[in-house]
């Protein structure tokens, strides 16, 4: 199926290249760095694989970004996008109005949602998701009464989006320093990194301390002013970060005791990226909102939007106008395909599939490529998640000073071996398709190994 051949007025790399370099600027990029590489240019897509203008083929361990859950090549989205665009292109939901896709995607995710969790609120992105989250839970307590209890509590190095509301939740420093965030009202608090932070606390003691961080900024605060705390369940562009397993359970007792609303943004986590449909579940967290966007559609269309739960969308539904939305808020093509992929995510297992079966053995190769290599620690896995850390010393979790420009070399290396990992911090992190086989997982892995490999060799460790 795929046509690696170049059609008929198809322009070379090079001019796409000269194009890309002078007209488009890319998200989170040097751009005049980048220009003088030139853009890898990707031209098409199937299952875990991409191809490039020159016809190499990649293995996207990164599902697009964190997204592409479903794999690439699904020719029923493709369909139900055309028979959407043909039937209804475009019409809004402000004015008295709906369409068949976005009640039917709304029913839906109603059904595959946890319990209690029947109401939805669209936009285009998990950033104006989480725009959307803080506009709603700042409305639901001033309609309750309370106005001032508005701050909301979030983590250093958690990443919630790049909208100005986004970028603040988030605790992205680097993020920060441009453009003079957070905006007020946010407050941020240690992330549950036991490697970097634990010292001598097994990572169960860890978990417990970070999570009470929590309970000192509300008192620190005052509940009366404090809205709600908001997290990924695993932290995924901060480095996927696994948090000891006592820090979700002491954070519900928290929000529970001081009766703040939980939030959890599930923009990565959401639709089997932990091996359940949201992270929620495989921690047993009970949030009051949920960001979704990425896995909503695998990508296939910009989609995002915030699950209510009946306790907060009795509130929003009984206060009059909720005066926030967007032009696409409930997109029907984008809702059309949304509604088709997690109609194949549950129609196909491929969540439970892939739990039950090659999740347990991509974790297995993971950790045999990886426990005794002599660059990497903090070895992890969780769902769809494969992480290392580059250390300098093992036996004492010391870091390379240059650990980010190492990983960065690395993830340079594993470009040129036709792999797709990402380098965080000193961290390389993967997160393939939910539908990657088994034979695919070892070609992950043996490619991972082999990069890793590379760049010991050119440190004299290997
Ligand atoms: N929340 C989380 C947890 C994310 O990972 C991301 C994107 N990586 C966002 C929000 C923002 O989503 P978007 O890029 O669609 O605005």
């Amino acid at each position: 199926r795929q046509v690696t051949e170049r059609k008929a007025g198809q322009r070379s790399t090079r001019e796409w290249q000269a194009l890309d370099a002078a007209h488009h600027f890319h998200p989170f990029s040097d751009a005049a760095a980048l220009n003088a590489q030139g853009s890898r240019v990707i031209t098409h897509a199937d299952g875990v694989y991409l191809w490039d203008s020159d016809g190499n083929k990649i293995f996207d361990a990164m599902s697009g970004l964190w997204c592409v859950n479903i794999g690439y090549g699904r020719e029923e989205l493709a369909e139900a996008a055309y028979r959407q665009m043909r039937e209804l292109p475009f019409y809004n939901t402000f004015f008295k109005t709906t369409h068949p896709p976005v009640v039917e995607l709304s029913a839906l995710l109603a059904e595959i949602a946890p319990d209690g969790f029947n109401h939805v609120f669209y936009t285009n992105s998990g950033s104006e998701g989480n725009d959307t989250v803080i506009r709603m839970v700042r409305h639901y307590w001033a309609s309750l009464g309370q106005p001032q209890k508005k701050t909301i509590i979030s983590r250093v190095n958690g990443y919630h989006g790049s909208t100005i509301g986004g970028a603040s939740l988030g605790g992205m420093t680097y993020m920060h320093e441009q453009g003079d965030l957070p905006i007020p009202g946010i407050a941020h608090i240690e992330q549950p990194y036991w490697y970097a932070n634990g010292g001598d606390l097994t990572p169960e003691e860890y978990g417990l301390k970070a999570a009470r961080e929590l309970e000192k900024k509300i008192l620190e605060l005052g509940v009366e002013n404090v809205a709600a705390f908001i997290g990924e369940p695993v932290q995924g562009a901060g480095g996927i970060i696994i948090p000891p397993t006592t820090y979700w359970p002491e954070i519900q007792r928290i929000c529970d005791q001081y009766g703040i609303l939980l939030i959890a943004d599930e923009v990565i986590c959401g639709f089997g990226r932990t091996g359940h449909w949201f992270g929620s579940q495989y921690y047993g967290i009970r949030p009051h909102l949920m960001t979704i966007a990425k896995g909503l559609s695998s990508g296939y269309q910009p989609i995002g939007g915030v699950l209510v739960h009946d306790t907060v969308a009795k509130v929003i539904a009984e206060s009059g106008d909720f005066n926030h939305g967007f032009t696409y808020s409930g997109h029907p093509v984008a809702c059309a395909v949304a509604a088709e992929n997690l109609r194949i995510l549950k129609n196909e297992r491929i969540i439970d599939k892939m739990r039950e079966d090659v999740m347990p053995y991509a974790h297995q190769l993971w950790h045999n490529a990886f426990d005794d290599h002599p660059l990497v620690d903090d070895v992890r896995t969780l769902g769809f998640f494969f992480a290392v850390t580059l250390v300098e010393d093992k036996a004492r979790r010391q870091r390379f000073a240059n650990g980010g420009e190492l990983a960065l070399r690395c993830r340079d290396i594993c470009f040129q071996n036709n792999l797709v990992m990402r380098a965080t911090g000193d961290s390389m992190i993967s997160a393939p398709p939910l539908t990657m086989s088994r034979a695919e997982a070892r070609e992950f892995v043996g490619l991972a190994k082999k990069c890793l490999d590379q760049l010991a060799r050119e440190l004299g460790r290997l």
